[in-house]
């Protein structure tokens, strides 16, 4: 099994993170996608502490929509994302980016802004995108059209959204990545959505710390956790687990396999 976005360098894991990697790979969690936040040194200073638990982890490193007000100036937003994906850290996609309009922590027109001029990036670089949205569906869809050509895929993260934004996110070519929400009693139609989803374009996630799925809901989340998305993704398409793993193995490894940021 395969978590495809977690946060291993937030503050929640850096006491007992050597026994959640343990917990992971005794619960056959092989792999993990971690998401790292530009302009959040502190996340990059673990990187190598998260390598050196787990080698197995890849990276994801991006400007989230939360802190798109920082990035005022196009020169500093370029510079900082190129010297995030071609750093150390080797990252395989450019990510978490979109729109949030939920929180509206930065203003709109800002993260519209940082959102496009990060897929120009991710085009720059050869990147597949890790994508966050957030009643934002209109929005995130059109820059994705516009934008999208060059950018060698990606996927939808953590997917809460509704039947047309699933089909408007397949229709552009793009994974699906859903975590624990679909174990939740209210996320029975997010459930019956995930059984739309072509097997070649399913992802499972924890997106932890948070949203630890039934039956840990409370707690802090962690990667041991995924396989129950899985499971109840499995269990609703009537398909047994070891398809759906395999299917998340192949899309994974696809999408996120053989990245190395390269200027052109
Ligand atoms: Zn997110
Ligand atoms: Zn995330």
């Amino acid at each position: 099994m395969i978590d495809s976005h977690c946060h291993l360098a937030d503050d929640a894991f850096q006491s007992d993170l050597d026994e959640v990697v343990a917990r992971a790979r005794a619960a056959g969690v092989s792999e993990a996608l971690c998401v790292l936040t530009i302009g959040e040194d502190v996340e990059f200073s673990r990187a190598s502490r998260i390598t050196r638990s787990w080698p197995a982890v890849r990276f994801a490193v991006g400007i989230h929509p939360h802190v798109a007000n920082v990035w005022s100036d196009q020169a500093a937003l370029d510079g900082d994302v190129g010297a995030a994906v071609t750093g150390p850290i080797a990252p395989v996609a450019l990510g978490e980016i979109g729109l949030d309009y939920h929180y509206d922590h930065s203003p709109r027109d800002r993260q519209r802004q940082v959102f496009r001029r990060q897929l120009h990036l991710a085009r720059r670089y050869g990147l597949p995108v890790v994508i966050h949205t957030r009643d934002a569906d209109a929005d995130t869809i059109e820059i994705l059209r516009e934008e999208r050509d060059g950018v060698p895929g990606g996927v939808f993260h953590c997917f809460s959204g509704d039947a047309a934004l699933l089909d408007a996110a397949l229709d552009l070519g793009f994974a699906v990545s859903f975590a624990g929400i679909v174990t939740f009693p209210k996320g029975r139609e997010l459930l019956s959505l995930a059984t739309r989803v072509p097997l070649d374009r399913l992802l499972v996630e924890t997106d932890c710390p948070y949203l630890a799925p039934v039956p840990h809901r409370g707690r802090r989340n962690e990667p041991a956790w995924v396989v129950e998305a899985a499971a109840a993704i499995a269990g609703a398409r009537g398909e047994p687990l070891e398809v759906v793993e395999a299917a998340v193995a192949v899309n994974f490894a696809r999408l996120f396999g053989q990245n190395v940021a390269s200027a052109r």
